[in-house]
């Protein structure tokens, strides 16, 4: 069973996927006109592990994840660099993709690009405008009348905001304090790139596309939508908006929205100027799984301050779990039963950890004791690390484990048994000579242990 923090019911719920199994995500990507910033990172980390934990769970994830690659944003960086859209949403969707794999982020099953579903697009806003719930403004491009939705605002709790009867707003992104007739179709403006549509030319609004894009892909009711919390409003709640006055039914059954990166305890984001972006952190020698790792401590809805101290301690916590994954045990006994029960203990209370909704920060406190348990031999440790390791994603399972060579594995036991018969001072000569080919051993509770020197 897997709780859910579900924004629509502000409130932590069951999930119960609508077809069996198959679960289909919706989760809101990137726009690519720069590289994605360690926030909007933290943001996807926390997406793979709802992909990652509902695997975990024997479910069959099908996630969609678009690419913004017609916007404001882009359109301005085109015109002041003199080149076209294409050429600068190419490289980024590249880097972006990049980026994702140096965290062990997992392949989305789809990344739909907006300039490839215009058509789909066209449709949706067509339909609304049959049914009256969207018009043509003075300025020729098309609104959504929020009037027309009797659930406005049943995602980001509407009485909160001040409506704007009557108000039009153009701009994708606009004040979080006021709720008014947002834009779904854009007319079309000099120099700017533009679509023929039965309503004139122009181009999508940012909303319509992520409502089109995932109806295509996951049908006009789907299971689970996921995001940063800045989303919710207006973003999500227009997304509702159109989607459900479309197709009259519900658009999506959990809404799933993950905290912000803080810098010095404000949001890191592009406007304020205090971005970090991974290539930073590789220029200082940082290993981007420290990343990861440092989001895991903290729980997905729960602000996370980011510091350069925070990250070199999850990087040494990381360190630490690399080391221990190398390790290679000189008793070949196989698992005991009182270690399989033990470790039977520790998934359970792994799985009760991350089922209760995703709680990582206790999934890697329980990863880091059972490292250091001193019941479990390495063997053990090391199969049940990796297992566990499919719901945190820390790249454990490519850490390669050293192959020690047979005859040292054999001095190793030669020695054990001296010292069985209590004969220490061969058993010590023995330990001189295996240290003098450049392995240690170290004797633990759980047995010996070769390491390379
Ligand atoms: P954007 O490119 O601004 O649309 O953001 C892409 C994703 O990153 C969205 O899901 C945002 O909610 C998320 N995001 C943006 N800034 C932050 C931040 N500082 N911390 C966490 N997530 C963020
Ligand atoms: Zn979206």
């Amino acid at each position: 069973m897997i709780n859910l923090y579900n924004t629509l019911a502000r409130k932590k719920q069951t999930f119960k996927p609508l077809r069996g199994k198959n679960v289909g995500i919706y989760t809101c990507g990137p726009t690519v006109y720069n590289f994605a910033h360690l926030g909007n990172l933290r943001t996807y980390i926390f997406e793979d592990i709802l992909r990652r934990v509902l695997k975990y769970n024997s479910y069959k994830v099908k996630q969609i994840m678009n690419i913004t690659d017609v916007e404001d944003k882009i359109i301005k960086k085109a015109q002041q660099e003199k080149k076209n859209i294409n050429q600068i949403t190419k490289p980024y969707a590249k880097i972006f993709l990049e980026d994702l794999k140096k965290l062990s982020i997992e392949k989305a099953e789809k990344y739909p690009l907006a300039t490839k579903h215009i058509k789909e697009m066209i449709a949706l806003i067509s339909g609304l405008i049959k049914k009256g719930i969207a018009y043509k403004g003075e300025d020729g491009s098309i609104y959504f009348n929020i009037q027309k939705f009797k659930n406005y605002g049943k995602l980001s709790q509407l009485q909160k905001r001040e409506i704007k009867i009557g108000a039009r707003v153009s701009a994708d992104e606009y004040n979080k304090e006021q709720a008014q007739d947002f834009v779904l179709w854009k007319t079309k403006k000099l120099n700017e790139p533009f679509w023929k549509s039965p309503f004139g030319d122009g181009r999508p609004g940012w909303h319509i596309e992520c409502s089109a894009m995932a109806m295509k892909y996951l049908g006009k009711t789907f299971d689970i939508h996921a995001g940063g919390v800045d989303l919710i409003f207006p973003h999500h709640e227009n997304e509702i908006a159109q989607s459900e006055a479309a197709t009259g039914k519900k658009f999506v059954n959990y809404w799933l929205h993950g905290e912000h990166l803080l810098v010095n305890n404000e949001k890191m984001s592009k406007s304020l100027g205090n971005i970090y972006t991974l290539r930073d952190l590789e220029q200082k020698n940082f290993n981007p799984l420290a990343f990861r790792y440092l989001v895991l401590t903290s729980h997905y809805r729960s602000k996370l301050n980011f510091t350069w101290e925070s990250l070199q301690a999850a990087q040494n916590a990381l360190n630490n779990l690399h080391n221990e994954m190398i390790i290679i045990n000189a008793d070949k006994k196989s698992a005991s039963i009182s270690e399989n029960q033990r470790k039977l203990a520790y998934e359970k209370q792994f799985l009760d950890a991350i089922n209760d909704d995703l709680n990582t920060p206790k999934a890697i406190a329980l990863v880091r004791k059972i490292v250091k348990d001193k019941n479990l031999s390495s063997n053990a440790k090391k199969s049940l690390v990796l297992k566990l390791d499919k719901a945190l994603g820390l790249g454990l399972k490519n850490v390669k484990s050293e192959k020690i060579p047979l005859k040292i594995k054999q001095m190793a036991d030669e020695r054990d048994k001296l010292r069985a018969n209590k004969q220490f001072i061969p058993a010590d000569l023995l330990r001189k000579k295996i240290e003098e080919l450049g392995y240690i051993v170290e004797d633990t509770a759980a047995g010996p242990k070769i390491l390379r020197k």
